[in-house]
């Protein structure tokens, strides 16, 4: 056992089931570990390091804004948030204004407070309830883990906030809206619950049919968002106007943020809702960088290729183990493969660490790729080399 290890089990509580590797250095879609061993990364740490390790343009922009100021407060003025949040919005071609957290799961907390408020001073009885899907996820906060309709995640930590309710699918949305509803919440592709995107037609049916009844759209796009799903959000690949919609994981390159973004721009006063930390200079000036080098990359025609390169290995891989892989899933660069069974899955997980690729587990028997979006041909083409020796012998 090496001393990082041992510090581990001594002090850090056991809340994850570590896989046994501890990385040192990265470059893009590469990454070190600490006997030397390189490795191809498919995870780009859940989504969160969308433009590559170590990337070079983000880093000095970060540095030097850090050479001047890290944190003051939200009490004054902060020039990169108000920049970060202009750009946001701008890209996502929405009118709306925007939060600033530090997670995913802070940016739905934001998200649910914004519905509440919003449904206690619109309409004659308090509006209060939230209906969510099934197989979902939307963090671990005592309301977001009630938030999220997985019955295993309401284990031990309850009394829970009342008035979340879950769908089996978007069809069944409809007949549970009763005269407290105030919100619905979805992801587009639900990412943990096993990279399973909704049906277009049927998101924006349902789109339509909230607006009539003044029920808000939240749309969780904690993973989604950020280009990940082809455009800088899913709802703007789905061609939905949502009332609410959460980012956090791609945003900042990982430093630590999350936005909520809204069109109800008078819902909350000041007072309202409040961080320390949320959109300081430190992880604004990382969004600016890291929005802008996406925007570019987007609009090149790269991330598009890129896309496609990975699709079509993707398919290639696919195509080779029908004994193991049983459909394939994913939109744009949120791809998985269902596996067989579970036992399988973990196999080819710790078959890949052990041959150079880090891949991902979504849901109970999903194989999850979340690529660096920035991820070169070479580096795919070397991923996958990998991953096949690692699963020729299963
Ligand atoms: C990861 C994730 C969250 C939680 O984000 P944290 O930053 O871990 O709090 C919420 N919703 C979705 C869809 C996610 O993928």
């Amino acid at each position: 056992m090496n001393n990082t290890q041992e510090l581990d089990k001594k002090y850090v509580l056991p809340t994850y089931a570590r896989i046994d590797v501890e990385f040192v250095s990265g470059d893009n879609a590469r990454l070190v570990d600490s006997n030397g061993k390189n490795y191809i990364d498919f995870t780009s740490g859940i989504g969160v390091v969308s433009v590559g390790h170590a990337n070079k343009r983000v880093n000095s922009a970060i540095c030097e804004q850090l050479s001047k100021l890290t944190h003051i407060s939200n009490l004054y003025n902060i020039a990169p948030q108000a920049k970060a949040a202009a750009l946001i919005v701008e890209t996502s071609g929405y009118n709306m204004k925007c939060f600033f957290g530090n997670s995913g799961a802070e940016a739905n907390e934001g998200a649910i407070k914004i519905a509440r408020k919003f449904g206690e001073v619109n309409g004659e009885v308090k509006r209060y309830k939230i209906i969510t899907l099934n197989h979902s996820f939307h963090g671990r906060t005592i309301t977001t883990v009630k938030a999220t309709g997985q019955e295993s995640m309401h284990n031990y930590f309850g009394p829970f906030p009342d008035g979340f309710v879950y769908a089996e699918n978007i069809q069944e949305i409809e007949s549970l809206i009763d005269n407290h509803t105030c919100a619905v919440m979805i992801e587009l592709v639900q990412g943990e619950g096993g990279v399973q995107p909704q049906d277009k037609q049927e998101v924006q049916n349902l789109a339509k049919y909230l607006k009539s009844k003044n029920i808000l759209l939240i749309v969780d796009e904690v993973q989604t968002g950020v280009y990940r799903t082809g455009n800088f959000l899913a709802s703007n690949v789905y061609e939905i106007e949502p009332d609410i919609i959460t980012l956090a994981k791609g945003l900042a390159g990982g430093v630590p943020v999350g936005v909520v973004m809204t069109s109800l721009k008078d819902a909350l006063s000041a007072g309202d809702h409040g961080s320390t930390f949320g959109g300081n200079y430190l992880s604004s000036t990382a969004v600016c960088e890291v929005v802008s080098i996406l925007n570019e990359y987007s609009e090149s025609g790269e991330l598009d290729k890129t896309t496609q390169y990975f699709d079509s290995a993707l398919n290639n891989f696919y195509a080779k183990y029908p004994n193991l892989f049983t459909q394939k899933v994913g939109l744009g660069m949120m791809c998985g493969l269902r596996v067989k069974d579970a036992d399988t899955l973990s196999k080819i997980i710790l078959n890949a660490k052990d041959n150079g690729v880090m891949v991902l587990k979504a849901g109970r028997n999903t194989l999850r790729f979340l690529p660096p979006l920035t991820i070169t041909k070479e580096e795919i083409d070397e991923g996958f080399k990998s991953l096949n020796s690692a699963v020729s012998s299963l």
